[in-house]
């Protein structure tokens, strides 16, 4: 009888954008990886609308031919709409920065996340699927690896000198550890659904990701997909959808489409399709990036409220740096402490706090992008780095001065960092 392999040079937990890319990423530059997930893929995932600066991720991964390929509709701008249907002048990337990552792809989670997945087995990783992890093994306070249970091999304990969490927002980690802390002001809920034969906007704009405007700053998405197919969600305070009226989630979306006029002109002789989905614990952060042997990727890491589509952006960057960081010190011959991810942590932190305070901005009621803009156009172009994703070393400090005067942006905060080691 051959023994099942148990130790491994790396365990990712999860087989989303951040996991598979850590996966795919270390066992390019030859590591023993195995990951991790509990779904078999492909399986449905929301978050559809990629962000421009995604292409560099996806070029690491050599991944971009693949998209180039596909069938998925381009995305060229986002654009927003009123309630009463006026479309203000949309943000096209390319108009700001001229290089191919300036279209970007609305895609199929499904077949997105699988297509990673499979270049990570493809570079050598390990692959279990329908496997949940289900307890962090330790030693001294250090984490030395999982227990799993597998529909294919059972309950197994496996073990490697670094477990990253890229369990998305099941938070695999820091829900046993107690890190998790939910963002005192970003507290919505989301709503959401398919439509089969919607309206298209004409030329570049097609592919667009568009956000509409609901009262009291609640909005919707309409995100193209492919086979005719159109992402349409909700995204608002609680109290505000469930008002006491209904509880129909059908009812709710009706009642809601007719507050905005541009969508109820683009889904007029749509078909919905599918159920509706609904999902509450927006945004939170951990108290730690890291302790000794663990350290955390994507939606695991942080979540952010998803308006501006940073989502899958940031988990293929954490996937992409945490690669890099866990490959160097291995090569050093050091052993993978917490504070191997000092830099990771903060470069994760920083990137997090950019996108927080636009969030902000984007639900403070004296807020609005026009009147941001109209103090100058050198603010659009900084708008717009934060929009594509281009947020590494660089100086906002104009565009968050001036935000500042017209809504009230957070305090960063604290947490976040590699917990100092034992
Ligand atoms: C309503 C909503 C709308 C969104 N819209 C967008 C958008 O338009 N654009 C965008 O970029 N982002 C969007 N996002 C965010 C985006 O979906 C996530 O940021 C992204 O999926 C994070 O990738 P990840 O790899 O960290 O996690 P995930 O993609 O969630 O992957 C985690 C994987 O881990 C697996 N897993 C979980 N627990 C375990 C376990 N214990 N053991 C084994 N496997 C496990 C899961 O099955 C899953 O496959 C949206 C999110 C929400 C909630």
């Amino acid at each position: 009888m051959i023994s099942l392999k148990t130790n491994y040079d790396a365990i990712v937990v999860g087989g989303g954008p951040a996991g598979s890319t850590t996966g795919a990423l270390l066992a390019e530059k030859g590591h023993d990886v195995l990951i991790v997930e509990k779904e078999k893929f492909p399986r449905y995932h929301v978050g559809e609308s990629l962000m421009p600066f995604c292409y560099f991720p996806l070029e690491r991964l050599g991944l971009i031919d693949k998209l180039m390929d596909s069938g998925n509709p381009r995305k060229y701008c986002v654009q927003f709409v009123r309630q009463d249907g006026f479309l203000s002048q949309p943000f096209y990337f390319f108009q700001h920065f001229d290089h191919p990552s300036s279209t970007t792809w609305q895609v199929w989670r499904s077949e997105f996340d699988k297509m990673i997945l499979d270049k990570a087995r493809l570079n050598g990783a390990t692959v279990w699927e329908e496997t949940k992890a289900k307890a962090l093994l330790k030693e001294d306070e250090r984490v030395k690896g999982i227990r799993v249970e597998s529909s294919e091999f059972g309950s197994q304990e496996l073990f490697a000198p670094i477990v990253v969490d890229a369990s998305g927002r099941d938070c695999f980690a820091s829900i046993r550890e107690k890190w998790k802390i939910r963002d005192p002001k970003l507290k919505k809920i989301a709503l959401w659904t398919y439509y089969k034969g919607a309206k298209r906007d004409p030329g570049l704009d097609e592919g667009a990701t568009t956000v509409a405007y609901l009262p009291n700053k609640g909005w919707f998405w309409y995100i193209p997909l492919s086979g005719d197919m159109v992402s349409v969600g909700i995204v608002a305070e609680k109290d505000y959808l469930f008002d006491g009226s209904t509880k129909d989630h059908d009812e709710i979306f009706q009642r809601e489409i007719q507050n905005n006029e541009w969508i109820k002109d683009h889904l007029s002789g749509a078909e919905q399709t599918g159920e509706y989905r609904i999902t509450g614990e927006y945004s939170y952060r951990n108290r730690y990036c890291s302790t000794d042997g663990l350290v955390l990727a994507g939606d695991a890491l942080g979540f952010l409220d998803p308006v501006f589509s940073s989502g899958v952006f940031l988990a293929l960057k954490s996937g992409v740096m945490l690669a890099d960081e866990i490959d160097s010190v291995m090569e050093s011959g050091n052993p993978l402490t917490s504070t191997s991810f000092d830099h990771y942590g903060k470069r994760m932190q920083s990137s997090i706090e950019i996108m927080r305070k636009i969030v902000y901005a984007f639900y403070d009621d004296e807020f609005s992008f026009g009147s941001l803009v109209k103090r100058g156009e050198h603010l659009r172009a900084s708008l717009t780095d934060c929009l594509i994703g281009n947020v590494d070393d660089q100086d906002f400090k104009e565009l968050f001065d001036a935000m500042s005067d017209l809504a009230d942006l957070p305090e960063p905060v604290e947490h976040g960092l590699a917990r100092a080691s034992k």
